[in-house]
């Protein structure tokens, strides 16, 4: 590989410049670089044009900049194919028609072999979105997790635009076929590739494969020709479900309602008195300094009530009981996990003349007992 050149002084630029500085620098040598100004030598120009553009890349985004900083060159290679840096690689293609305008991809398609490789960036940079599951996230409380429940959920889906009646085009207009793609949405390219020749179709970058070019959008949808609705679903959320449980609904559990599936994502709220660890719930229980010396019956929350609990005489502050049986239900199988009780003995603050005789003879028996 023959050396490569620095990427400041590709752009001209000192090695602090401002990101201000940087893009001003690559939006003067584009111009520079443009094929219309460069007839003459038009292979060169489209070579200088993508030497600034990698250096551009790199230079502009924060990240590769940091890593160009530390490690040169081999800071990056990783950001581009085998072969180096190529217009695949560029991910400022909105910044070029900040520069030139739109009218940048349909000069280069009509060029033929210069910028050819642009027409690839541009398409394999403008595939039609792939169609993401939509998901929404509901938050639920501890309790509710522990019974399951019902809950509503709103989906927001898209709804054709009532005022342009789905076009996108502002009233009195009209949208018009895509003088690229003749409206058909996509285009193609032939590729050389070793030996033989091969086809990409892609999305028509002049539409983004719509097949239309609305030139004035319609105010209530912003040309898009759908809006956002919200619709209300009852979705069921097991018992058990912990922070993070993904349900998956389909149109069919969703009582006709849904026309893809959806992911509910749950988050649990904290909560106050319980912690749960997987599907164990702890707590912390004080009781007095009396009943952990003579034992005691005592009552402690559960996710199910109030459960009475059986203290030993001499109980240690810390200690820890388990209620078995009496945590989180398990989502998958059958059973519940435990909970734990942890003791936390409470020394008395104030006493009143009477216990305070009480605990000074207390204290002379135990010394009697000792010696
Ligand atoms: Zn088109
Ligand atoms: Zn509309």
């Amino acid at each position: 590989m023959p050396d490569k050149k620095d990427y400041y002084a590709l752009l001209g630029v000192k090695r602090n410049a401002s990101k201000d500085e940087i893009k001003a620098a690559y939006r003067n040598l584009a111009k520079k670089f443009h094929p219309d100004l460069n007839k003459d030598n038009p292979k060169l120009a489209e070579e200088k044009f993508k030497e600034i553009s990698e250096a551009y890349e790199v230079l502009v985004d924060d990240n590769k900049r940091s890593r160009y900083d530390q490690y040169g060159h081999a800071g990056v290679t990783a950001d581009f194919g085998k072969e180096g840096f190529s217009w695949q690689d560029f991910s400022h293609i909105n910044d070029l028609e900040d520069i030139f305008g739109h009218d940048i991809f349909s000069d280069f398609f009509g060029r033929g072999s210069i910028f050819s490789d642009f027409f690839g960036t541009r398409k394999w940079g403008f595939e039609k979105p792939e169609k993401r599951v939509k998901s929404v996230n509901i938050e639920i409380t501890l309790e509710q997790a522990y019974r399951g429940i019902s809950s509503e959920v709103a989906i927001p889906h898209m709804k054709r635009c009532d005022v342009c009646n789905g076009s996108g085009a502002a009233s009195g207009t009209t949208p018009k076929t895509c003088y690229k793609c003749n409206g058909k949405g996509e285009v193609q390219q032939e590729l050389l590739q070793g030996f033989g020749k091969i086809i990409k179709i892609g999305a028509c970058p002049v539409c983004n494969g719509s097949g239309k070019i609305i030139e004035k959008p319609c105010l209530n949808c912003h040309g898009k020709g759908e809006i956002q609705k919200l619709d209300k679903i009852k979705v069921k959320i097991p018992a058990g479900v912990s922070n993070g449980t993904t349900l998956r609904i389909t149109p069919d559990k969703s009582g006709g309602r849904l026309k893809e599936d959806i992911y509910v994502i749950i988050s649990l709220k904290p909560h106050l008195i319980f912690h749960r660890q997987g599907n164990d719930i702890y707590i912390e229980k004080k009781i007095s300094l009396t009943k952990a010396a003579l034992g005691s019956k005592i009552e402690v929350p559960t996710l199910d009530g109030n459960a009475i609990m059986k203290i030993p005489p001499g109980t240690q502050t810390d200690t820890l009981f388990r209620l078995r049986n009496s945590g989180m239900p398990n989502l998958r199988t059958s059973g519940h996990g435990d909970q734990y009780v942890r003791i936390i003995v409470r020394t008395p603050k104030s006493l009143t003349k009477r216990q305070k005789e009480l605990l000074e003879e207390f204290e002379r028996i135990e010394n009697e007992k000792s010696s």
